[in-house]
This record gives structure tokens, C-alpha cells and sequence, in this order.
């Protein structure tokens, strides 16, 4: 895969160096023109009316459904579109029919999406037990090993931490997990857009990402589940196969979760995007960010006045790099890059304010984050310009 040859995809790469993608990717022109061709030229709503322009939407709705749920080894009944992670794991989380004395087991390294949510299950009488990472963001499986027991009824852990970039060892975590009888649920926002992912694989149940960070349209993510047992958040029109005053039956496959109107554009648009990842291959996307990362990391690393956090070794880690420049501020190094030398990088606590606050970094950190569109001119770029930042602190 070259990135110099698809970056006439990206037009915002003309102008700027993007390091930014775990926050939002970029979007090629192929996904803004299908959503855009929805939009002018054959724009209904899909599954109700009978008239032609109902009847093409509906068809480029359903095939842009079993796509994305096959880009994950899914069936495309129990694939779930959703607005975004964060509503994925809301929907399992507000749909389990939770008993007082159930245990639900986290860890300190997630994004306030997968945490919040089984925080505010203590108010029902659930046990949350969280698992501590290394100071460098992994976690040995033991961990889990420890804190998973018969009474766990799920485990909820990230795939990749969007502040250290460490993976997690899902596969064994989920053998953990079954061995008691618990349900895993993956929060795969950062490591589906990146790396090869097959449910099948991973073991678990439930599988939450984001359109938005995989070339997508914002507005748009997916719940995939291996039963359909959590009640819906919310039924209504499409959700079910009868109704009458005296009762209704849901659908049997995901209608029954996608009440309402669903994105349609904006699902036709991500079918394009995860066409477009698999074009170029999932496998020859994750080697080009592996080479990519190792760049970046070997170059900070390099750098006196820089600290990193995180894994040092690509294989066990996606492109998602955080750094600290003692002696200044994470947003002022993120405004500097951004006015001085046209890069775009995060800064803060990331949503991730309990992992902060476990390194011991109250300010955060500035993260540079990779996609399939970086260069190794750009990455460096950045690190000539993070020296530039650190003589002026000195
Ligand atoms: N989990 C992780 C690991 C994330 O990085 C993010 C996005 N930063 C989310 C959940 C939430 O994603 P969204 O805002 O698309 O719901």
C-alpha cells in the first residue's frame, strides 16, 4: 500500500498534515460522492414506501449493511447500525436486564463511552470491578484471571486504548470471560478502522465501533452481537414485525434495534468507506501504520525534552501515540504545531479522565494518531518541528 498514491483521495492532505484520525479520520472523495449521490439522486426513506426511488435506497441500504457487517466476519441480522460507539454500548448497557449482586468488570483504560455507562449501574445494585493496566497501558490477561468470577455477567474492556495505543489480549480474555459464564463486549473504535478484526476470532459478544474513524460519515456506528438478547433502547416504526392495540412482536434480526429512520446516506456512505479499507486491504493498512508508528516512535523517542507513553513496540500497539513535553502545556504544544508548521494533533485528557489521573498526568497528553493516509515525510515533519517546541522550552 502507498500512501503518497491514494493521498489525491484525501484533499484536505494538500493542505495539512492530519495526526489526528483516532478522533475523526479523514473522508475520501468515494464516500462523500456515494453519500452525496444519495442525497441528490435517488433520496427516500427506505423499507416503507413502495415507489422506485424507496425501492433503490432501500436495496444500496441493505447491501451497505451486509458489508459493513461482513468487513467484521458478522452476520448482517445481528449487525446494528447505531449513531456511534457511544450509543452501541448504551444499548447493550441500558438492554441487559441487570440483577442487584451482578458483577461487570472494566479497566482504568477506557474511554469515559465504556466506563461511564457501568459506572452508573452501581445505582441498580451492580458491582463494577475495575482491572488496573501497566503503566504503559497493557494488561496481562492474569489480570482478568483475578478479577472475573461466576458471578461476573460481563466484561467491557477497549481493543486498543485510544490515549497509549496498547491492544489488548481479547482473545484470551474472552476465554477467561466464558469459562465463567460472562458476556465480553469490545470496544473496537480504535482498532476496527486499523486492523484486520473477525468476530469469530476475538470471541466476544458484542463488538461497538464508529463510522466516523474509518473513513465514514459522522452520525454512524455499529453494534454487532452474537445474541440479540439486550431489550432495545428504543422501538418504534421499523422495529417490529406486528402491532396492534393488545401487543407487539419485534423483528427477529437488528430492525429491532434501529427504530426510526435510520442514517441512511450516511450507512450507504460507510458501506463505501469499509469498500474502500478493503480494497486497499486491512492487512497492508495495518503493516503501512506499523512502519509508520515505528518511525514515529523511534524519533520522539530520540528526542531529549519528550516523553512518551504508551508500548514501544508497533506489533503490540496501533498508530495511537501520546507524548509529553515537560514544561509546557499539551494544548499549547498541539496550538504550536497547529499555527507554526500545519499539523493537526489532539491534546487533553481525551475522555479518558480516570487513566489521567492514574499516570499522574493532570494536563494529559498530545497524541499523534496515524491512518492509511500518513507519510513518513509527515511524521517527519512533525518530529522536526516537536524539536523546534522543546528548544523553546529549554
Ligand atoms: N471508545 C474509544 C476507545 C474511543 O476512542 C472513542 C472515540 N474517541 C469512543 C469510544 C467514542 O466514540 P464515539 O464518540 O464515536 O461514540
Amino acid at each position: 500500500m502507498n500512501a503518497d498514491v491514494i493521498r489525491s483521495d484525501f484533499p484536505i492532505t494538500d493542505d495539512l498534515i492530519y495526526l489526528d484520525s483516532a478522533a475523526t479520520s479523514l473522508m475520501p472523495r468515494q464516500v462523500a460522492e456515494a453519500i452525496s449521490a444519495y442525497d441528490l439522486r435517488y433520496r427516500a426513506n427506505i423499507g416503507r414506501s413502495v415507489h422506485r426511488l424507496s425501492v433503490v435506497a432501500t436495496q444500496r441500504y441493505l447491501d451497505a449493511h451486509d458489508r459493513i457487517a461482513s468487513f467484521i466476519g458478522g452476520e448482517s441480522g445481528t449487525t446494528v447500525i447505531t449513531k456511534n460507539t457511544t450509543e452501541a454500548i448504551g444499548i447493550v448497557a441500558s438492554g441487559i436486564p441487570w440483577e442487584k449482586g451482578d458483577r461487570v468488570v472494566t479497566t482504568a483504560l477506557e474511554h469515559h463511552s465504556n466506563l461511564l455507562p457501568w459506572l452508573r449501574l452501581r445505582n441498580r445494585g451492580v458491582n463494577v470491578d475495575i482491572v488496573m493496566p501497566e503503566a504503559d497501558g497493557t494488561i496481562d490477561p492474569a489480570a482478568f484471571e483475578a478479577a472475573v468470577t461466576d458471578e461476573t455477567r460481563l466484561v467491557a474492556i477497549t481493543h486498543a486504548s485510544n490515549v497509549l495505543g496498547a491492544l489488548l489480549p481479547v482473545r484470551k480474555i474472552a476465554d477467561i470471560c466464558h469459562e465463567h459464564g460472562a458476556e465480553l463486549l469490545v470496544d473496537g473504535a480504535q482498532s476496527v478502522p486499523h486492523i484486520p478484526i473477525d468476530v469469530k476470532d476475538l470471541g466476544c459478544d458484542y463488538l461497538c465501533f464508529s463510522g466516523h474513524k474509518m473513513l465514514g460519515p459522522s452520525g454512524t456506528g455499529v453494534l454487532w452481537m452474537q445474541e440479540m438478547t439486550p431489550e432495545p433502547l428504543i422501538i418504534g416504526g421499523g422495529s417490529v414485525e406486528a402491532a396492534s392495540l393488545t401487543g407487539y412482536t419485534l423483528a427477529g434480526d437488528y430492525r429491532r434495534y434501529e427504530g426510526g429512520t435510520p442514517p441512511i446516506g450516511g450507512t450507504i456512505g460507510l458501506g463505501e468507506a469499509v469498500k474502500y479499507l478493503t480494497s486497499l486491504g486491512m492487512e497492508d493498512i495495518s503493516r503501512h501504520e506499523e512502519w509508520i508508528t515505528r518511525r514515529l516512535l523511534d524519533g520522539l523517542t530520540g528526542i531529549d525534552g519528550v516523553i512518551v507513553h504508551g508500548p514501544d513496540t508497533p506489533g503490540d500497539r496501533i498508530g495511537v501515540v501520546s507524548f509529553t513535553v515537560p514544561g509546557m502545556h499539551p494544548h499549547d504544544v498541539a496550538h504550536i504545531l497547529d499555527e507554526a508548521s500545519d499539523i493537526m494533533v489532539r491534546s487533553g485528557d481525551h475522555c479518558c479522565k480516570p487513566l489521567m489521573e492514574l499516570l499522574e498526568l493532570p494536563q494529559g497528553t498530545v497524541r499523534a494518531s496515524t491512518y492509511l493516509y500518513t507519510t513518513g515525510e509527515e511524521i517527519d515533519l512533525l518530529l522536526r518541528s516537536l524539536e523546534e517546541i522543546v528548544r523553546m522550552v529549554e
